[in-house]
């Protein structure tokens, strides 16, 4: 097998909270188990930027190139790899890989391993013309796909298909939404697809807009003083499930309000910082508080199924490598319509 050697235009952070430079770096090597993959695009989550700003507690050791929606190609193959050949589309998501051997591995619960490494965390990313997969994590793409359509679906998709299905709200009920960004805006489509109806919540006019395009029921403005309030009335009596996806520690203690009784808020999103949980409430109202991070590779089948049948569709906003700084500026400023994907093997 020809190994794929020599440099590639890759997007580091060198450090925090400082522009990325574009420059060249080796092609990395795939070592037993692995797969050297061609991105062709890859998508910007709001998990990168907070990556790249050194956001929290856990921070990735510089320099190092963050991405972890990246679409491609297997180039080249490690050692051992049996079940995937030089030419098969694959996705490299969050998820690098894990021990298969702890109770959350053997349990179905990989995405809580205490051993796993991250694309574009702890692990370098999919900002490149080449990133290292696993075999076992890659998501398995059909052949001759769209990349860029379903890059996104790679975080943004199974991350808001797990956090939905973690609320337990069932079709026929309320499913809340806050934030209608790059997350936001798919979950609403998964949700509808699963026969919830939505309502969905951001702080920007234009989002509330691209809720309703996407088939939200309704859609609340989530600075508006009586925002909850709305939210219960349209709901009868607050929603079933909150899915929070907001980039703001107020969402989250907004969900606390606009949640029914018996209801389960799924928490996503990842401001840095801390929320009051007023326990009076919780406790008589029977709440859930539930954490949600990513999804298995079984969920990840799943949603991915849902984009292949056409059931949803991530809004792209096509760029360059070479432009994302400025698409980091766009996503602090809340100013994504949707997803950016990066066409990174457009020449
Ligand atoms: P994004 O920037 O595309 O979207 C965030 C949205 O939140 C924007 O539309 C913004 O207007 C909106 N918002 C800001 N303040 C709000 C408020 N008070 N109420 C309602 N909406 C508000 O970001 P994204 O890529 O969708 O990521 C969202 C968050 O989810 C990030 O913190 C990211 O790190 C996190 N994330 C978590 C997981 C996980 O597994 N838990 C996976 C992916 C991303
Ligand atoms: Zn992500
Ligand atoms: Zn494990």
């Amino acid at each position: 097998m020809a190994a794929v050697t020599g440099t590639m235009r890759a997007a580091v952070v060198s450090a925090f909270g400082k522009p990325l430079d574009i420059r060249k770096v080796p092609i990395p090597q795939p070592g037993r188990g692995e797969v050297l993959v061609r991105i062709m695009a890859s998508g910007v989550c709001h998990t990168d930027l907070h990556a790249a700003d050194g956001d929290w507690p856990v921070k990735p050791t510089l320099p190092f190139i963050p991405g972890h929606e990246g679409a491609g190609i297997v180039a080249a193959l490690g050692e051992g790899v049996a079940s995937l050949k030089v030419g098969d589309a694959v996705g490299i998501a969050w998820l690098h890989d894990s021990c298969g051997r702890c109770e959350y591995c053997l349990t179905g619960w990989e995405t809580l391993c205490e051993r796993q490494h991250d694309t574009g965390y702890s692990v370098n990313g999919t900002f490149a013309e080449y990133a290292i997969g696993h075999e076992s994590f890659v998501a398995r793409l059909p052949p001759d796909c769209d990349f860029a359509a379903l890059a996104p679906i790679l975080c943004a998709g199974v991350t808001t298909y797990k956090g939905i299905l973690e609320t337990e709200a069932r079709a026929g009920q309320w499913i809340a939404i806050s934030g209608v960004g790059g997350l936001g805006h798919i979950a609403i489509q998964y949700a509808k697809a699963m026969g919830l109806y939505v309502v969905a919540l951001d702080v920007a006019a234009d989002k509330l807009q691209l809720a309703r395009q996407v088939g939200a029921d309704a859609a609340v403005q989530a600075n508006d003083p009586q925002a909850a309030e709305q939210v219960i009335a349209l709901t009868g009596g607050g929603a079933h499930g909150v899915l929070v996806t907001a980039v703001s520690t107020s969402a989250f203690s907004q969900a606390l309000r606009m949640v029914r009784r018996k209801g389960t808020i799924s928490l996503v999103g990842l401001p840095p910082g801390q929320f009051a949980t007023p326990i009076f409430d919780v406790v008589l109202k029977r709440i859930t508080l539930r954490g949600s991070i990513v999804g298995t590779r079984k969920d990840m089948a799943e949603a991915m199924e849902f984009a292949v049948k056409g059931k949803v569709h991530a809004t792209l906003v096509h760029r360059r490598l070479e432009q994302i700084n400025e698409v980091f500026a766009g996503l602090k400023a809340g100013k994504v319509d949707g997803r950016v994907v990066l066409d990174i093997a457009r020449p």
